[in-house]
């Protein structure tokens, strides 16, 4: 089965499990709307046509009024098909956070990594013109986020774009067409960290509300797979108050990973990391595989790479007691009814990353001046810490309550509420 093949069964199932009509199920399936544009950019020191993807799945909401929110990828497995499943969650993850937003992803497949930043600004600039001709990015109809391959300034890229051809175009709020952006260019306290912290958050109250010990010990230690955006904050967050007690004992990015060292060396391991770009010679730890970093033994285990990482294949020799899925569909269906019959529960991404998407939402609404312009930062960071944190501790709770009521696994029990809250207020928007 495709990934696309897998979700829409999932859909299926929990369709049935809540009895859901088919028109529903119908609506949920097939995307509203694909974009598929081509153009011509530098890449690696010569010139390449590259398309790039955007997929609108489903606002529940009035579109253009309330827009399409999802993360913009540079990553060469970006395709239609993982678009759309990626959108499918974001549509799952808004609904489940209450946030006014239909889910979108979308992206451009090239490497990155072998573009200087000038080629990458050029790339930016030319995917931006192409996708205007669409009409996004757009703060009431697709407004996009950093993701895999994108940071800060890809979102900043794009924003002096859009600012540049705005003539021709009045957008009013101009700077709301992409969150993510640094904080002096309209961006918002916060946000670069906001998933992480916001995943961190929810693990902490969800130890709290698990009847098991283990959960409550004074020192879980956590294996996090990934050191972009998520999984780099995920590690240098457990230097703060709120999260000592989370100590990391393997970490990994593309190349492999690194364990056996001294949590309180993770420090100098992360300094080494930013300065030479690898955990190559790293001062401390063993280096291993990405597949044996996945098969650790550790208390929580936080996949925050890349999709499809937890298979059929590897499920049966996790060793982790608790799986918290950063990366969307990090861990697959198959994957997931082993865990769940081996007593590991996964925490699956629609829950647990909405981090980002949180704190983008209150970025949003500063630029269009729906909450009044914070000029003190202090300020500002009381507000998106709190924000972040009720909703974090909100959504949890709620998948907690779903699972316990209906005998369900979390993800089963986050896709019943996402789904059941979307049934809801799409029969109103149709009025059937
Ligand atoms: P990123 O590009 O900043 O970092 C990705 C990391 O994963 C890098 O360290 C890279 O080396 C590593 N990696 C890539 N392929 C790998 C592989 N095959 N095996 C092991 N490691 C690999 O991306 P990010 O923004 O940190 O996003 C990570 C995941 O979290 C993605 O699935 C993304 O969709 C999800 N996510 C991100 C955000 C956000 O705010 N950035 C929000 C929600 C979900």
């Amino acid at each position: 089965m495709s990934i696309l093949d897998e979700k829409i069964y999932e859909i299926k199932k929990i369709g049935a499990l809540i009895q859901a009509p088919s028109w529903f199920i119908e609506e949920l399936s097939v995307p509203k709307r694909v974009i598929k544009t081509q153009f011509r950019a530098p890449i690696g020191g010569t010139t390449r046509i590259l398309q790039v993807i955007r997929v609108h799945h489903c606002n529940p909401h009035a579109t253009g009024v309330r827009p399409y929110k999802g993360g913009h990828r540079f990553h060469p497995h970006v395709t239609e098909e993982l678009s759309t499943v990626l959108a499918m969650d974001m549509t799952f993850k808004c609904v489940l956070a209450e946030l006014p937003f239909g889910g979108a992803k979308g992206g451009v497949a090239f490497d990155p990594s072998v573009c200087s930043q000038e080629e990458l600004t050029t790339i930016t600039e030319e995917m931006t013109m192409e996708l205007l001709k669409s009409g996004i990015p757009h703060p009431d109809i697709d407004v996009l986020g950093p993701d895999m391959g994108t940071n800060a300034r890809t979102m900043y890229d794009i924003y002096l774009q859009v600012g540049e051809a705005n003539h021709l175009r009045n957008i009013p709020n101009a700077g709301a067409v992409v969150t993510g952006k640094p904080i002096d260019a309209d961006g918002i306290t916060g946000r670069e960290d906001a998933t992480a912290r916001g995943l961190l958050m929810q693990l902490q109250r969800f130890r709290t509300l698990q009847p098991k010990p283990v959960y409550a010990l004074e020192r879980v230690t956590v294996v996090v797979q990934g050191l972009g955006n998520v999984g780099y904050n995920l590690v240098n967050l457990t230097h703060e108050d709120e999260f000592k007690d989370l100590h990391i004992v393997g970490v990994s990015d593309v190349e492999g990973g690194l364990c056996a060292f001294y949590n309180s060396r993770i420090g100098e391991i992360l300094t080494h990391y930013t300065t030479t770009g690898s955990l190559k010679n790293a001062p401390y730890g063993t280096a291993i595989t990405n597949e044996e970093l996945l098969e650790l033994p550790c208390d929580v285990l936080i996949p925050a790479a890349i999709e499809g990482q937890i298979t059929k294949d590897n499920a049966h020799k996790i060793k982790a007691r608790l799986i918290y899925e950063a990366a969307n569909e990090a861990v697959t269906p198959e994957a997931h009814e082993i865990l769940h019959k081996r007593g590991i529960p996964v925490v699956p991404g629609i829950a647990a990353n909405v981090g980002g998407v949180v704190v983008s939402y209150l970025e949003w609404r500063k630029n269009r001046g729906e909450h009044s312009h914070i000029v003190d930062l202090p300020d500002q960071h009381l507000w998106v810490r709190t924000e972040l944190e009720k909703i974090m501790c909100k959504v949890i709770d709620d998948v907690c309550t779903t699972s316990d009521t209906m005998k369900v696994s979390l993800k089963d029990a986050a896709h019943v509420l996402a789904m059941q809250r979307l049934h809801r207020l799409l029969k109103r928007k149709h009025n059937y």
